[in-house]
């Protein structure tokens, strides 16, 4: 076939077999030729091609319309000899081979290969359209139950009535009984929603159409909306079944939002997805359940009644959840005597169940790199830094001016919090650099809090002035080191005024309205609905609380400076403070005081 295509080409000129062949310019041939030195010449159509006397083979390519009695008269004079080359075939025919048939060819040609693909049992070049979903069976994957998913109680009693229904069906059916056809699980990433779902489909022992949202879109317009549809069938093909759709914000965004078009492919497959869930008889025994982060950018018509009606939250763990997470993943670790979980919960608010994961692989990880067989507290404390900032990096060097500079800085943040009643108690005070940061200071609440007072909010905000404050008050001078600090301090004073009414000058009022767009993920967007006046006031405001926290914290330094100068002596020396060390330092300069 190939050759055939070569013929052709080769027929309408279009490419040479010019291998050790001269080639010439029009102009130069014909010098040739006039110096006698041409011996002989084929003439084809826009080219010929020949031998000198001296055995050198040419080819010469020109215009057709040079081709003529012009050329022969010129040839017969120098006494070249020449012949014309017939073409095989008439130009009317190469045209039509060329433009008819040749496309014809291709085609067929791509058709066999199409053909024999499928031929082969690999059906590859059919499964655009084929959902990506991953189909678990209890038997081949570790089944996993409510008893993996520590805390998140609540979610696990909402579920509880969708596994009963999995597991027996007809047992509903029989009484008539409606069960939501889509359950949308949402909350921050990491805290189990994945895991929950994996649990339902375990403990309801049904298989587990797993899929995520991004993998319904692909470049070609309509395979989402295919897919969606093999997914859909498939599941009901083996109902009893679970479909989860993990991080359906990929395609259930509100509709009509996409930047400039484009957009209409994943449109459709929302489209699709709305409609197989309007399509199926929920008694069926398919459940869908999905999961996001971003609930909020949902489209609402996901959201109502007979799609994806009921909203169950996962939110980070608290205290108890903590411990509980904390209990499942050092089951089967072993863990020496002096490991106290719940103080490792206690100084964890915050992290998500994949964070506390991660804590106890790190601490398991460096315990075997230190030949140990037990994880001991102190490879947990380790791990509890390196979650939070990144690996210590030893490595680093660090000047001394610039350690000092670090530890008056840090011993600065930890000496207000201590003086400030309100202020979050300090845990540790390190000039050991980690991640980005050269030194740290760990506050945190001895409990999780869900209101913050005003007060609370004025003594963090001293805090965390404090740093800058104890480098001017030292070094007299301000450095780069107090900008991330700076930079917290700013927002939190910000939403006091505008966002939590904490201004007397100002009042009780939200100002502007800040929202996530919908375009552009997880950007804030701030609307401003208030005058050049307020915003003025705003702007002062702002300054005032940063102002009065900075000169306070400055107050507290200056007052106690040889607690200061004290402290960062033996932070300098030891690189880290625990708590418990600062305390005793504390109180130790409150003694000399008195006495
Ligand atoms: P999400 O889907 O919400 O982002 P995942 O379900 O993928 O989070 O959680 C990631 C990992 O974190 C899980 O594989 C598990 O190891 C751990 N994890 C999260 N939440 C819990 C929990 N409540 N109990 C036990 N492990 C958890
Ligand atoms: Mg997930
Ligand atoms: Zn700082």
């Amino acid at each position: 076939m190939l050759f055939f295509f070569f013929l052709i080409l080769l027929m309408r000129g279009s490419i040479t077999y010019n291998m050790g062949v001269e080639k010439y310019g029009y102009s130069e041939f014909l010098e040739k030729v006039e110096k006698g030195e041409v011996l002989k010449c084929v003439i084809g159509r826009g080219e010929v091609s020949g031998e000198l006397k001296n055995g050198t083979h040419f080819i010469t390519r020109f215009l057709p319309e040079l081709v003529g009695p012009e050329l022969e008269k010129t040839l017969k004079k120098n006494g070249v000899r020449f012949t014309y080359r017939t073409p095989l075939l008439s130009e009317g025919w190469q045209n039509l081979l060329f433009y008819l048939i040749l496309p014809i060819f291709v085609l067929v040609i791509f058709w066999s290969l199409f053909l024999r693909g499928m031929q082969a049992g690999n059906r590859e070049a059919f499964t655009f359209a084929r959902s990506r979903a991953r189909k678990y069976t209890p038997a081949n994957i570790p089944r996993v139950t409510f008893n993996d998913v520590a805390g998140a109680d609540e979610a696990k009693q909402e579920l509880q009535e969708i596994v009963e229904f999995l597991k027996n069906p007809r047992k509903f059916q029989a009484l008539g009984a409606k069960i939501p056809k889509g359950v949308l699980l949402y909350g921050p990433p990491g805290c189990g929603k994945t895991l929950l779902a994996r649990a339902v489909a375990g403990e309801a022992n049904v298989p587990f159409f797993h899929i995520s949202g991004s993998e319904f879109v692909e470049m070609f317009v309509g395979v989402g909306a295919a897919r969606v549809r093999d997914l859909f069938d498939q599941a009901k093909a083996n109902a009893p079944c679970l479909i989860f759709i993990d991080e359906i914000d990929a395609v259930g965004r509100q509709r009509g939002t996409g930047l400039g078009g484009g957009h209409d492919e994943r449109e459709q497959t929302l489209n699709q997805i709305l409609a197989e869930m309007d399509g199926f008889d929920p008694n069926i025994g398919v459940i869908v359940l999905a999961a996001t982060n971003r609930p909020d950018v949902l489209d609402p018509a996901l959201l109502r009644p007979g799609r994806f009606d009921r909203h169950i939250v996962i939110d980070h763990p608290d205290l108890k959840g903590r411990l509980e997470i904390l209990k499942v993943h050092t089951q089967n670790k072993p863990l020496g005597e002096d490991v106290d979980l719940e103080m490792i919960a206690r100084r964890t608010p915050g992290f998500s169940g994949a964070d506390l994961a991660n804590l106890v692989n790190e601490a398991a990880l460096l315990a075997a790199r230190l030949g140990k067989h037990k994880i001991t507290m102190s490879e947990m404390e380790e791990a509890i830094e390196r979650v939070v900032a990144g690996p210590q990096r030893r490595s680093r060097v660090i000047s001394e001016k610039e350690k000092k500079l670090v530890a008056y800085h840090e011993v600065g943040h930890a000496l207000v919090a201590k003086m400030l009643p309100n202020a979050n108690p300090v845990h540790k005070i390190s000039i050991l650099p980690r991640g980005m940061a050269l030194g740290y200071t760990l506050q945190f609440p001895e409990q999780d809090k869900y209101i913050i007072t005003k007060s609370e909010l004025m003594d963090e905000l001293s805090a965390l002035l404090a740093g800058r404050a104890a480098e001017e008050i030292v070094f007299g001078e301000t450095t780069t080191g107090a900008q991330n600090d700076l930079q917290r301090a700013t927002d939190i004073a910000r939403r006091m005024v505008c966002e939590l009414g904490m201004s007397e000058r100002i009042g009780p009022i939200t100002l502007g309205r800040r929202h996530g767009n919908p375009f552009l993920g997880r950007d804030i967007f701030e609307d401003r609905n208030y005058s050049d006046e307020v915003a003025r006031l705003i702007d002062e405001e702002v300054k005032n609380i940063i102002e009065t926290n900075y000169k306070r914290a400055e107050e507290i330094l200056r007052e106690n400076r040889d607690v200061l100068e004290k402290l960062v002596g033996i932070l300098l020396q030891k690189e880290t403070l625990e708590k418990e060390e600062i305390d005793r330092i504390l109180s130790d300069g409150e003694d000399s005081q008195q006495s």
